[in-house]
């Protein structure tokens, strides 16, 4: 086997699905403890302490106890490298975290064993189903009283329609946890509650029918434990690997994150499981992870990271090949060959500057306002990664300068902020105003915070009557000019220059597209 080859089969990329609140930072905490990532679980965050996630970058996610960014962290699992990405919990950054399920080959989706499925994840599966990606599902918080983990299964496969297929199965709860029986282990492996920040010594007993299993965990919850285990091997799928890869089945752990109990059977299951690097579509051809040569694209860009690196990011996504540093690639988009001689990875939270990465990893280019999101990178090809979407906004303000003398600086500040992907600034055709344009209240807050502290620029917002925004495109020429001409009032251009139709209700956005029907009015763009 090539050493390419071997590289990218050992590499695993994943994300977490989860409400907020369900425990998605604690079991990334758990997870980096596993992959000896950190040195003590605790560090990563303790909401209302002083301490916070490495991923939490910004102060504002400080202040809020809420997760802005997308972090990426890399590290060593059994046999495998497993690359997590991080994603933001908050709901008005859904549109980063979509665009970071397009850079993952599977996610783990964390349950709160006393709530179920919840809004969010409902949201977040569907976002996955698009791509069928391959779900490992972890049952959290066993160490409270739960539902019933027969009915958990059966709301899993109900509302979110994928079967599921129990790998471990617990030992009571609450008070009364005791552990999990591995179903494909045929061991029962106790819970001792306390020692959740370390990786704990278990005690394992073989065998369903092994009288230490009464010993440990008493006759009565022994006796119940067969039973259940009956009714539900008989009742429940049995894991089967195609079904997985194909979205259609997730195999399901119990455990608890804060307990540190169960994180390692997931783990365990899922850099088994889970795909190496899978291939990615572009508009000519779909690329394999194990070609030879390198190509990959950017799914998101996040400024000033870190306070000790002020600069702006572009995480790319490798698809095929390998990176090595110092090394040409081609940026699709603008035509040009660029050197990247300074790229850096994500080794458990401290970036490091890469010297070899290959498919699946993910590296952060510096940028210097030429990368945008979608952006392919390749060692010549001219090939466009597909599927990586920007959103119409939904709400709408002006903004607008404290200080009238720093008009250009306010413009920089919303192009580059845009290029991120969090907001958009519309520039209309007809007058000097900058609307700014986001899926969530919150957006608006971060923007005028960081034109502060990045940009030097005092600004503030102001109403107005905009509903939403399409971008428009039309194939014949004669009347997409005559549309230009007759709705230029409502017209304007992105940060990316793209144009676009500011409607200001939807009663006249549907009067304009009755009007101008080869005009293709779109919700989503891709770059
Ligand atoms: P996130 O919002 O999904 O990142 O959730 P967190 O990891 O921040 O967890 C939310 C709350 O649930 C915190 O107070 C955690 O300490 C708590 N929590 C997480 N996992 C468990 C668990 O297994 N058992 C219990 N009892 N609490 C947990």
């Amino acid at each position: 086997m090539s050493a390419l080859i071997e590289e990218v089969n050992k590499r695993r990329t994943f994300a977490i699905i989860s409400h907020p609140d369900a425990g998605k930072t604690t079991i990334t905490e758990k997870v980096l403890l596993f992959g000896k990532a950190l040195q003590k679980a605790g560090t990563v965050k303790g909401r209302g302490s002083n301490q916070h996630a490495k991923s939490d970058w910004m102060d504002m996610e400080k202040e809020r106890g809420i997760s802005v960014t997308t972090s990426v962290m890399q590290f060593p699992y059994n046999d495998a490298l497993v690359n997590l990405l991080d994603t933001p919990g908050h709901e008005d950054f859904s549109e980063d975290t979509y665009r970071t399920l397009t850079a993952v080959d599977s996610c783990l989706m964390v349950i709160d064993a006393a709530k179920g499925v919840e809004d969010r994840t409902r949201k977040l599966m569907e976002v996955t189903r698009l791509r069928d990606t391959p779900i490992v599902t972890f049952m959290n918080k066993l160490d409270r009283d739960i539902r019933d983990p027969m009915e958990l299964l059966d709301e899993v496969e109900n509302e979110l329609n994928m079967a599921c297929a129990p790998i471990s199965w617990p030992i009571g709860c609450g008070k009364e946890f005791k552990g999990v029986y591995h179903i494909h282990r045929d061991e029962s492996i106790l819970y001792q509650s306390g020692q959740g920040h370390t990786i704990q010594d278990q005690k394992i007993i073989k065998g369903l029918e092994n009288p230490e299993l009464e010993a440990a965990i008493g006759e009565e919850l022994a006796e119940q434990l067969r039973e259940e285990l009956e009714l539900v091997i008989g009742a429940s799928n049995e894991f089967d690997l195609e079904l997985f890869l194909d979205g259609q089945l997730t195999p399901v752990f119990f455990g608890t994150a804060l307990g540190n109990f169960g994180v390692d059977h997931m783990l365990d299951g899922l850099t088994e499981w889970a795909p190496s690097p899978m291939a990615r579509e572009t508009e000519d051809r779909k690329v394999e992870a194990t070609e030879d040569k390198f190509t990959g694209f950017v799914f998101k860009i996040q400024a000033n990271m870190d306070p000790k690196h002020r600069d702006r990011i572009a995480f790319m996504r490798i698809v095929s090949g390998q990176y090595s540093q110092g090394m040409k690639m081609n940026h699709v988009r603008i035509g040009k060959q660029v050197n990247i001689s300074d790229a850096v990875t994500f080794m458990a939270g401290d970036r490091e500057r890469a010297e070899d990465a290959y498919a699946g990893d993910i590296i952060g280019l510096h940028n210097h306002g030429t990368i945008q999101i979608g952006d392919t990178f390749t060692q010549g090809e001219k090939l466009k990664f597909t599927g990586i979407p920007n959103f119409a906004p939904e709400m709408f303000r002006r903004i607008r300068l404290k200080d009238p003398l720093k008009q250009k600086q306010l413009l920089k500040g919303l192009v580059q902020l845009s290029e991120e992907g969090a907001v958009q600034v519309f520039r209309p055709l007809i007058n000097n105003d900058l609307i700014v344009g986001a899926v969530g209240v919150l957006q608006f807050d971060v923007v005028v915070q960081r034109l502060k502290s990045e940009y030097s620029v005092d600004a503030i917002y102001e109403g107005i009557s905009v509903s939403t925004a399409r971008w428009v495109k039309c194939d014949d020429v004669k009347k997409f000019e005559e549309f230009k001409r007759k709705a230029e009032a409502n017209l304007a251009l992105d940060g990316g220059d793209n144009l676009t139709y500011i409607a200001p209700t939807m009663v006249n956005l549907n009067l304009t597209q009755e009007r101008h029907p080869d005009v293709v009015f779109m919700k989503t763009r891709e770059n």
